[in-house]
């Protein structure tokens, strides 16, 4: 039998990876990984370049780890819709093997692909992987997709059953001697037209496993005290790993299982994300629109300085901006900032939650299409949420309870630097003489009226609707 394992962007690793071991049990093996223009166009390319740093970085070394297992990695550009099949047809591939993916792009891609394939008796299996679940297999009493997330998490915890982790495989095939491609080199951050960024998080499965080792053996323990503080590093950083599949979830959940019952608060999030991309399965149309239709029509504002103020850390919120400013240097935001900034946008300054959405899938390395629909549109009031829309972040007291010296704010502000934790959530009452040559702005919205414009414009419209 011979397979090609087809790796795309999700499942950049050797270890836990199904379509591998599968296919290496079975006889020879191809691994292939595509370039599509899709993602890989210089155009496209520069508008994830924090995703795009992570994946090259990931990709070239999944490209040394088979190298080192005995075989090699097959890097061919073109549209994956027709390549995939070419290649197979070319080759006389058996099938080909690949993780399943959740967004509609991904799903319409993979069905065209299959079809093509079939159209010439070759079949595309797809595996789990990106899931601790199959999308669409949870289902409520009445048959159809949870809503509200907690009945969601208890029933997906109680069903699960992962069996054991499957290990990288101890060699692999050689190519075979027949395979022939119009192959090229992993892309490089230049040759894509972009400068690599020295502050982001190593990509790749080595690095990928030292967090997950490194949180598992300390930070795991105090997670639940420690998740919600923006000063502090209490959480696992595991995003951009999980995002690009250099762990696989399974994996995660099952070493972040043994650290018993403090791990729960942990795996609770793993549960979020599960939620997330069930959501997006189940109503693929919610990366264009809001959850609640009667937000469709929502009359959020056109106000562009108001936008360039949230975009570039200039709204006289410290905390709001301290996320602005960490987002673009870093590609990361901790998740209690990118509440109160998605927040913030949408409520204090009735900006559209689409526009906050794709800024972040620009500029952040863990950018996911589930993931971060659903926390935008959670955020903006308008998702899939047990808790009312009227729900609002304040910027000043959730610093003070999460930020409590500024810690976080000073790393991302040094406007603020010397200003004491007294006053760091709220600059304007510092001393104007001291204030004014800090250069920090002015509050571009008092909180008190902010929040009364978003409740009687919400009402307004939901009256109407
Ligand atoms: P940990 O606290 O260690 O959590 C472990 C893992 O659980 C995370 O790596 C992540 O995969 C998952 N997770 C944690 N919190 C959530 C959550 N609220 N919803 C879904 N999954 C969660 N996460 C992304 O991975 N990609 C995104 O594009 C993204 N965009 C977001 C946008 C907004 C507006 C909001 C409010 C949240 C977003 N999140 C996103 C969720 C969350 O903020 C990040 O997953 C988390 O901050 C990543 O840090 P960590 O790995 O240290 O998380």
């Amino acid at each position: 039998m011979r397979s090609i394992v087809w790796f795309r962007g999700k499942d950049l690793r050797a270890a836990d990876h199904g379509p591998l071991t599968e296919a290496a049990a079975a006889g020879d093996v191809i691994p292939l990984f595509v370039l599509d223009p899709h993602f890989f166009a210089p155009e496209r390319a520069r508008d994830l370049p924090h995703r795009m740093q992570f994946l090259l970085e990931s990709l070239r070394e999944l490209e040394a780890n088979l190298m080192g297992l005995g075989s090699r990695l097959l890097v061919v550009p073109g549209r994956s819709v027709e390549v995939v099949p070419a290649l197979a047809a070319r080759w006389k591939a058996d099938r080909v093997l690949a993780h399943r993916w959740v967004e509609p792009f991904g799903r319409e891609r993979d069905r065209r692909v299959a079809e093509a394939l079939a159209c010439e008796g070759r079949a595309l299996k797809l595996f789990e992987g990106e899931t601790l679940l199959v999308p669409g297999s949870l289902r409520n009493g009445q048959g159809g997709m949870f809503r509200v997330f907690t009945p969601f998490g208890r029933a997906c915890q109680a069903r699960l059953d992962l069996g054991p982790a499957l290990p990288a495989p101890r060699s692999l095939p050689p190519l075979p001697g027949d395979i022939e491609a119009e192959e090229v080199p992993v892309p490089t951050m230049e040759g894509l037209g972009m400068v690599g960024n020295p502050r982001l998080q190593a990509g790749g499965e080595r690095a990928g496993q030292a967090r997950l080792a490194a949180f598992a053996g300390g930070p795991i323990a105090s997670y639940a005290v420690d998740r919600d503080r923006m000063d502090r590093p209490g959480t696992s950083r595991l995003s951009a790993d999980l995002k690009f599949g250099t762990l696989s979830v399974r994996t995660v959940w099952r070493i972040a299982a043994e650290a018993g019952a403090s791990a729960q608060s942990f795996l609770n999030e793993l549960l979020w994300r599960e939620f997330s991309h069930h959501l997006l399965w189940e109503w693929p149309g919610l990366l264009e629109r809001p959850f609640r239709p009667e937000f469709v029509s929502f009359p959020w504002r056109d106000d562009e300085s108001a936008w360039q103020a949230w975009a570039e850390g200039r709204t006289g919120y410290p905390v709001v901006d301290a996320a602005a400013r960490q987002l673009r240097a870093e590609g990361f935001v901790h998740n209690r900032a990118r509440m109160v900034t998605a927040s913030f946008l949408t409520k204090h300054l009735l900006l559209d939650y689409r526009r906050g959405e794709s800024h972040y899938l620009h500029w952040l390395t863990d950018g996911d299409w589930a993931q971060n629909n659903a926390g935008w549109q959670w955020s903006a009031g308008c998702g899939c949420d047990a808790q009312p829309w009227f729900r609002i972040f304040n910027p000043v007291s959730q610093g003070q309870k999460f930020d409590p010296d500024g810690a976080y704010v000073k790393r991302w502000v040094p406007e603020l630097a010397e200003c004491p934790a007294a006053f760091i959530h709220e600059p304007w009452k510092w001393s104007s003489a001291q204030r004014g040559g800090s250069g920090y702005p002015e509050p571009i919205v008092p909180h008190a009226w902010a929040r009364e414009r978003f409740l009687s414009t919400a009402k307004g419209h939901l009256g109407r609707v």
